[in-house]
């Protein structure tokens, strides 16, 4: 059996609540024991992890890996970047073209997906052809390979067709997914109402956000669980947080950009600093991050969005929306949130890797006891390095470059593998 020894780290497992300077053996692709001063048995590879903190692998429940039907990445080159980035787990979105939205395409990209060496899961569109207009076949698609139900990208915005999509997902026991975003508020606008930019380029009013979230919340109070994607907004994390305090089955999730750039940061010759949502004012990202301090936020995703660079090239009007995210995660997280707001350790493990796992049902994953998948982060919270011009990602859309941050991953390990060390993936 394969073993490996990860000796001297900081070990922070949200499953016992501890962080505590330990040794993990790993047998098997499992974790089979943690303690202190562990003996290596025979033939057993061992990693010094001293200085180092070490993390249930981190899961990420928004990604896009454009395939099928764009240039901008594929699933083996999102799986590098996920692996770069300290991610374990991922969860693709179905806005591909086509989409994901039938039985076949999904079995099609589950078989190849489970040959990476990350885990990586299919999430499925709510409606059929991901248009919107009719709910997709949800058992069919369970069947097939999907790990939850969205339309992310869009937002099924029909109160009747959403309410039904919460009851199907309920009935299939899969979590409902929802992009917030009315459509009909966003019409053309690329920035949030009342930042600078605005002044010159078309803005999006913040009740496009805002108006979805409290009919997602009505929606799980009356229907099912729903979790809220990527949201930016003060009013977004007030309501989310009265809707967790009257018991209502809702979650909710934010992205790094959210928490550490404001509308003031735009660099309007710049479309990378162009996203959806779009990055907010300073007192939204304030209330953001109390958010994610107070536990109203969930969970932290990427939103990973490669775009062709000739895409973006193409000004901020006219490019489009969304950023790369695998690679810049936890050293955004770690630099923004534990290095200068001070959250612990341990909550971040919850928004990375505990929370999420528990999202999608993934049992034996965020967690670093015994019987655990050997999923496993290994940080550097001290060695500061710049957001690199380049990316292992296909795309290197990131407003991040050149930003110095701590926090980088030395180690990563899928079931039981090195899949990222001497500053590479382990795999092509
Ligand atoms: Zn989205």
């Amino acid at each position: 059996m394969r073993r490996l020894l990860l000796k001297n780290g900081l070990v922070i497992d949200p499953f016992s609540g501890t962080e505590t300077k330990n040794d993990l053996l790993i047998e098997g692709g499992r974790i089979a024991r943690v303690g202190s001063a562990l003996k290596a048995p025979a033939g057993c590879e061992s990693f010094d992890a001293g200085g180092l903190w070490v993390f249930p692998g981190f899961v990420d429940a928004h990604v896009h890996a454009r395939e099928p039907g764009s240039a901008a990445e594929t699933l083996l080159t999102a799986a590098r970047a996920a692996a770069a980035g300290g991610v374990t787990s991922l969860l693709l979105m179905p806005n591909t073209d086509p989409p994901m939205a039938t039985a076949a395409l999904l079995r099609k990209y589950s078989k190849r997906a489970a040959l990476l060496p990350v885990n990586v899961y299919l999430s499925a569109a709510i409606t059929a052809g991901r248009a919107g207009k009719k709910l997709a076949a949800f058992a069919a698609l369970k069947k097939a390979g999907a790990k939850a139900f969205t339309d992310d990208g869009t937002c099924p915005e029909d109160p009747g067709l959403f309410a039904a999509a919460v009851r199907a997902a309920a009935a299939a026991g899969l979590p409902l997914l929802d992009h917030p975003e009315f459509f009909s508020i966003t019409g053309a606008g690329v920035v949030n109402a009342g930042s600078p930019v605005s002044r010159r380029l078309p803005a999006i009013a913040p009740e496009a956000e805002y108006f979805a979230v409290l009919r997602d919340i009505a929606a799980a109070a009356a229907s099912g669980p729903v979790h809220l994607q990527h949201l930016s907004l003060a009013a977004s994390v007030d309501a989310l947080r009265a809707a967790k305090a009257c018991g209502l089955p809702v979650t909710g999730e934010t992205c790094p950009h959210y928490f550490t750039l404001t509308d003031r940061d735009i660099n309007p010759a710049n479309a990378d600093f162009k996203m959806k949502p779009p990055l907010r004012s300073p007192a939204d990202r304030e209330a953001v991050l109390a958010a994610v301090a107070d536990g109203t936020i969930d969970i932290i995703a990427t939103d990973h969005a490669p775009h062709e660079r000739r895409l973006k090239e193409k000004g901020f009007l006219a490019a489009p929306f969304g950023i790369t995210g695998l690679e810049t995660l936890a050293p955004l997280c770690v630099t923004e949130l534990a290095l200068k707001r001070g959250l612990s350790k341990l909550l971040l493990a919850r928004l990375l890797s505990a929370n999420p796992a528990r999202l999608l049902g993934l049992p034996r994953k965020g967690g670093l006891a015994p019987g655990f998948d050997a999923d496993i982060t290994v940080l550097d919270p001290r060695r500061s390095r710049r957001v690199p011009q380049k990316f292992f990602s296909l795309s290197d859309n990131s407003p991040f470059k050149g930003r110095s941050l701590k926090g980088w991953p030395v180690a990563v390990i899928a079931r039981g593998l090195f899949v990222f060390r001497y500053g590479r993936p382990q795999f092509c």
